[in-house]
């Protein structure tokens, strides 16, 4: 049954039209199970109605015309019950409803069961028989399973417009998306597809005779290529930082690498032309990449087929599908849309024409993603299993913040959205107005904001130098963006060029904090559990070279300086803060030794610890006599304490750091700490939300460290709130049983305070 189940999935999947598709489905169930009639319903929520949609065995002629209310016959009972059931003799049910249109008198076994996606029922698929008999369990379990497999198909095919049932009436009330936010911003523009012209997976393979011929094709594409990435390097290296284009060596490496040429040279030599061999050669690689269970060596798979794809333009000779893409004429704003998108992509893209950025696959973790970030434009990634024909030459809003793209926008719906891109550039100017001035709160209590910095420290600190410092500088960014560890000296130098870049400010470097979702991928971990794995301090206390060497560099930096704080990520035990100061102070003695020699001071830097275990809230006075202060790690705190996983889409509504326990533990940490006096920054997202902000202040943190985009918003909010107003909120917050309550109570008071719209917490 299940090797049947699956055949009907796959050939269900490959129907493009979903009317079709059901009409098939329905055929291969009555077919497989053996059973008299198969039918399936579909709900329209804008009537309240069941429209039957597909059937084999029901009269043909009643398709589309027989619609149900939501709770009338066997049909709406299970749609109301939301399970399936199960009956021997269908017409004696309390609940049967006769339509003499389907023609069903003779058929007494029925079953029936929801087809559910996101907690809505989308509809039901029935089977019926003449006999009077139960289903066997078998059976139910087998319409249970087609049920779950068939919703997203559904949900997907109602989105690009290809299902038709009820006179063009849409199923769903709603065309929102959700995908991962890859880059802040609100745009409204159109979708524009970047579709490859010629790709490798679908080229059918051919010989050749001439092998000359052949060789030097293959040369001479591999040499143009080379330098049009030269060139797209060299035109993205104004618009953003320089380790990001660092993405771009990679692509010099793979074009550079000699195994690669040779491979498909030897192809070439055993008589295929030069297109298919290199399709043989990258297919071999492109899918060990795709089988590593890393997902930042996964995404490099796309880079190897990006360029692949790029060399097989240039064999055959064609321009980049970008001329076409730009000839076409839009009063919108472009959305570069892909099913992959890449960083040559956006390189290509020019920067005036690029408004926002949507790749159906990817995370925040790819290339683009980063790139976006750095170039400023928004851009949502992870949209799974949308046609790229949907988004096409289609109007989109689309909202980098939260992740969101909106489609078949209705006029209402237009003008939300224009609304809130116009709120958000109102705010956008108030907020500049009001960049320079002093973080104060209107009863006069100074906050200290700080950045969090990475993807290129000094460049988001000059642009940002009214903050206090780096509260949280993520150095494995830099190490996540080369393709082997950087050398103490290298590590010395971008330390070096940070620390001394504002001498008098406070810089908090944290040490190496990879495994989880941030691999390296010159250094592969392979676990079931990564996020309870081998993350942070405890792969640099199992590899103290690694974690010297960095020590080192950061010391080195600080040489004549004395702003070098050093903070330990994923702290769960006092025995790794011992463990870890123990190298460190090692280190500092080698440093100091050098720094003697050279007639040069070194002070003792300041030495921190992660909060973001939940494990060590209930060790703060023992952790705080070893340390010298401690910084809220809330993304991860919020993760671990509600076993959720930051980066798992299927379960982010259940990911909230407004959730009441989670607020309870930072009221908590901050009342410790306070006691034992020891300083606490917040430098998870939560800092940087305007409601996240207000709540924090309440509890008493003085020290919220952000992404550059969020420090002026938050700077704003603060100048316009008072701490004793919102330690009364506070306390009504503490007091409610969900998140959804407490994000209410925020935004109500956000909304008197009149800093309500984009400032409104979301989650
Ligand atoms: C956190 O966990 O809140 C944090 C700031 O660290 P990261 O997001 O890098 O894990
Ligand atoms: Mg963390």
């Amino acid at each position: 049954m299940l090797t049947s189940l699956k055949k009907i999935i796959q050939e269900f999947a490959q129907i493009q039209d979903l009317n079709k598709a059901l009409s098939r489905l329905v055929v291969m169930v009555k077919e497989t199970m053996d059973v008299d009639v198969c039918s399936i319903y579909l709900a329209n929520y804008a009537k309240q109605e069941l429209i039957l949609t597909a059937t084999v065995g029901l009269d043909q002629s009643a398709v589309g015309k027989v619609k149900m209310g939501f709770y009338e016959g066997l049909i709406g009972l299970v749609g109301d019950r939301e399970e399936p059931l199960n009956i021997e003799n269908a017409p004696e049910h309390p609940r049967f409803k006769h339509f003499p249109e389907v023609k069903e008198e003779k058929f007494h076994a029925f079953i029936g069961t929801p087809i559910i996606h996101q907690r809505k029922v989308l509809g039901i698929i029935a089977m019926q028989q003449t006999s009077i008999r139960r289903f066997s369990e078998d059976e139910e379990a087998f319409l249970t399973t087609l049920a779950a497999q068939i919703a997203l198909e559904i949900v997907n095919a109602e989105m690009v417009g290809t299902l038709n049932v009820d006179n063009h009436q849409q199923l769903l009330e709603s065309r929102v998306v959700n995908g991962i936010p890859g880059s802040p911003g609100l745009i409204l523009g159109q979708g524009i597809s970047y579709k490859i012209k010629h790709d490798l997976r679908t080229w059918v393979a051919k010989k050749s005779d001439d092998l000359a011929q052949q060789i030097s094709l293959y040369r001479k594409a591999v040499e143009i290529t080379r330098s049009q990435v030269s060139k797209l390097s060299e035109q993205v290296k104004e618009n953003i930082p320089e380790d990001v284009s660092a993405i771009f060596q990679l692509y010099h490496q793979l074009l550079d690498a000699n195994s690669l040429g040779r491979e498909v040279e030897h192809k070439i030599h055993e008589g295929w032309d030069a297109a298919s061999s290199l399709k043989f050669v990258v297919e071999n690689y492109a899918n060990r990449f795709e089988n590593m269970e890393d997902p930042y060596m996964r995404e490099r798979a796309v880079d190897i087929i990006d360029l692949s794809n790029r060399i097989l333009t240039n064999i055959v000779g064609d321009s980049n599908p970008l001329a076409d893409i730009l000839n076409e004429k839009s009063d919108l704003p472009y959305i570069l849309v892909a099913q992959e998108v890449s960083a040559p992509m956006l390189a290509e893209f020019p920067r005036h024409l690029l408004a926002g950025i949507i790749s159906i696959t990817g995370s925040n973790n790819s290339h683009a993603a980063i790139l976006a970030r750095a170039m400023g434009v928004p851009a949502v990634m992870g949209l799974h299993k949308i046609s790229l024909n949907l988004l096409n030459k289609k109007e989109i809003f689309l909202d980098g913040y939260s992740g969101r793209v909106i489609l078949k926008l209705s006029d209402t719906t237009r003008r939300e959205c224009q609304n809130l891109i116009a709120q958000e550039e109102e705010l956008q100017t108030k907020i500049a107005k009001e960049a320079e001035y002093p973080s104060i709160t209107q009863d006069g209590k100074a906050i200290s904001l700080l950045v969090n910095a990475g993807l290129s420290a000094t460049i988001e600190m000059e642009q940002f130098i009214q903050g206090d410092g780096v509260g949280l500088y993520r150095t494995e960014i830099p190490f996540m963006m080369r393709e082997r560890f950087p050398s103490e000296q290298e590590q010395f130098e971008l330390y070096h060029s940070l620390l001394s870049a504002y001498p008098q400010k406070e810089i908090t470097m944290r040490t190496l904090d990879v495994g989880g979702d941030k691999p390296l991928s010159y250094f592969p971990i392979v676990e079931d559990n990564p996020f309870l794995g081998w993350r942070g301090i405890r792969l640099t206390l199992d590899h103290p070279d690694i974690f010297l060497v960095q020590v080192r560099a950061m010391l080195r930096a600080s040489l004549g300086l004395s702003n070098l704080h050093i903070l330990l990520p994923m702290i769960s035990s006092i025995n790794e803060v011992k463990e870890a100061k123990r190298l460190i102070k090692q280190a500092f003695l080698e440093v100091k030794e050098e720094a003697f020699k050279q007639g040069k001071l070194l002070s003792k830097p300041a030495v921190g610890v992660m909060l973001e275990v939940p494990a060590v809230i209930f060790q703060i006075p023992q952790l705080a006599q070893h340390v010298d202060f401690f910084s809220v790690g809330t993304n991860d705190l919020t993760q671990y304490l509600l076993a959720v996983d930051r980066n798992n889409a299927r379960v982010a509504s259940l990911y909230s750091s407004y959730h009441p326990s989670v607020l309870n533990a930072l009221q908590q940490i901050m009342t410790i700490s306070a006691k034992e006096n020891i300083p606490v920054t917040v430098c998870g997202e939560l800092a940087g939300e305007p409601a996240g902000a207000l709540i924090l202040m309440a509890m008493g943190y003085s020290k919220l460290s952000m992404n550059a985009y969020s420090l002026r918003k938050i700077n704003w909010v603060i100048r316009n709130i008072s701490i004793n107003d919102a330690e009364g909120l506070l306390k009504q917050v503490l007091r409610q049983e969900t998140q959804q309550e407490v994000i209410e109570i925020i935004n109500d008071y956000l909304e008197t305070k009149e800093l309500g719209g984009l400032l409104r917490a979301g989650k």
